[in-house]
C-alpha cells in the first residue's frame, strides 16, 4: 500500500515504546545580539515502535544522531520535539515521579566501557549503586542481587572487590550489563556496544545480549554503526542519515528488498556469502562524509552521496512512503524508492 507520509502511529497495537517525530534540535546563533539564524537538526522527525520482547536496530554512520536520539528517549537530553510514550505513559518532559519510573525501567548501555564506569568504585559498588538508588532491598538481599547479577553477566561474583581497571573491555561490558540490569528494567537502549571491544570479541558479546533479552523478557533498542549482527538479532530495521530514519521495516523485507540507496550500500557491504541482494552483487561503494547537521543539503540530505541523484532530490525533502503493506509497512523516505 502507497502513502505519502508516516502514519501517526507506524505502531503494532500496544508497544512498550513509541517515539513519534521526536525532534532535538540546537539554535545557530549568530551576530552581536546572537540572534538564532538557523537550527541543527541532530534528530529530526523520527518515528518508531518498538513491541514488548522484540528489537529494533537503528543504524547508522557515527554522527548520523543514534546516541542523541537514544539520550532523548531516556530524557537526558530534552527533545526539543515529538513524543516518547513508554509503557503507555507519555514520558516527553515528564514530572519526578515519572522520571523516576522512566529510570528505574529503561536503561542506556553506553558505547565506551572504559569511560562510562567510575574507576574509583569496586564493580560491587558500581553494580549495587542502582539499587540503592531506586531504594531495592536490604543490605544483605543487594549483596546477594550483585552476585546473582555478576554470575548472569558471565564474571565470578568474587570479583566484586575489585576496580574496574583490573577488567578488560569485554568484562567491563559485562559490569555495565550488570549495572543495567539491577534495577529490573524492561527496555534497553544498546548504544553500539560493540565499537570499543576487539572484533573477535563481538560474537561473545552479541549471545551474551541475546541469552540476557530471554532470561530478563527485556526489549531492545540497538544503536549501531553498521549493519553486522542485524539480521539474526532484530526483527526491525531502521537506517538513519542526518538525523533521520530513511528506511525502516522487518528485517526480513529490507534484507529482500532494500529501498533506500543508502541501505543498499550498507547491505552491499556485509561480508555475508549468503545474502541475497542485487546490491551485494554490485558491491556498492559509499563516497563522502555524512553531512555536517548544522550545515544539511537542500533536499534529500543523502544526495551529494547518491549514485541515483536526480535534480528533484536537490530541491525537496523526499516524503515517507510505504513499500510494504497497511500491516507490515516498509518506510522508505526516497523520491524513487517506487522505481527502482
Ligand atoms: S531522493 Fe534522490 S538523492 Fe535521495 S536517496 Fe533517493 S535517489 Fe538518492
Amino acid at each position: 500500500m502507497m502513502g505519502n507520509s508516516f502514519p501517526k502511529d507506524n505502531v503494532q497495537n500496544d508497544p512498550l515504546l513509541a517515539v513519534h517525530h521526536l525532534q532535538v534540535h540546537f539554535p545557530i546563533r549568530d551576530g552581536l545580539l546572537r540572534r538564532q539564524v538557523g537550527a541543527m537538526r541532530a534528530v529530526d522527525d523520527v518515528t518508531f515502535a518498538i513491541a514488548r520482547g522484540e528489537t529494533l536496530a537503528l543504524v547508522g554512520e557515527s554522527g548520523v544522531g543514534k546516541t542523541l536520539l537514544g539520550r532523548s528517549i531516556l530524557q537526558l537530553t530534552q527533545p526539543t520535539g515529538g513524543r516518547v510514550v513508554f509503557a503507555g505513559q507519555d514520558v516527553t518532559r515528564p514530572n519526578p515521579a515519572t522520571l523516576r519510573t522512566l529510570r528505574r525501567q529503561v536503561h542506556m548501555l553506553f558505547q565506551d566501557p572504559y569511560r562510562s564506569l567510575n574507576p574509583r568504585m569496586p564493580v560491587g559498588k558500581l553494580v549495587a549503586e542502582p539499587l540503592a538508588v531506586h531504594n531495592m532491598g536490604r543490605a544483605a538481599e543487594r549483596e546477594a542481587r550483585v552476585a546473582a547479577l555478576l554470575q548472569q553477566v558471565g564474571l565470578n561474583p568474587y570479583c566484586a572487590a575489585r576496580p574496574p581497571f583490573d577488567f578488560s573491555g569485554l568484562q567491563r561490558q559485562r559490569v555495565n550489563l550488570a549495572r543495567a540490569l539491577a534495577s529490573e528494567p524492561v527496555l534497553l537502549i544498546l548504544d553500539e556496544p560493540l565499537t570499543r571491544l576487539d572484533p573477535v570479541l563481538h560474537p561473545q558479546m552479541m549471545a551474551l545480549l541475546a541469552a540476557l533479552r530471554t532470561e530478563h523478557d527485556l526489549t531492545y533498542l540497538l544503536l549501531a554503526q553498521d549493519l553486522a549482527y542485524v539480521r539474526d538479532f532484530a526483527q526491525q530495521v531502521g537506517v538513519m542519515y542526518a538525523g533521520r530514519v530513511v528506511e525502516l521495516g522487518d528485517v526480513a523485507a529490507v534484507w529482500q528488498r532494500p529501498f533506500h540507496p543508502y541501505t543498499q550500500i550498507l547491505l552491499s557491504q556485509l561480508p555475508d556469502p549468503e545474502l541475497e541482494t542485487e546490491t551485494k552483487r554490485q558491491r556498492l561503494r559509499l563516497e563522502g562524509k555524512s553531512p555536517d547537521p548544522a550545515r544539511l543539503p537542500a533536499g534529500c540530505h543523502f544526495h551529494p552521496r547518491c549514485p541515483y541523484v536526480a535534480d528533484e532530490c536537490r530541491r525537496v525533502e523526499p516524503e515517507y512512503r510505504n513499500m510494504g503493506t497497511a500491516e507490515r509497512p516498509h518506510w522508505v523516505a526516497c523520491h524513487f524508492a517506487a522505481v527502482g
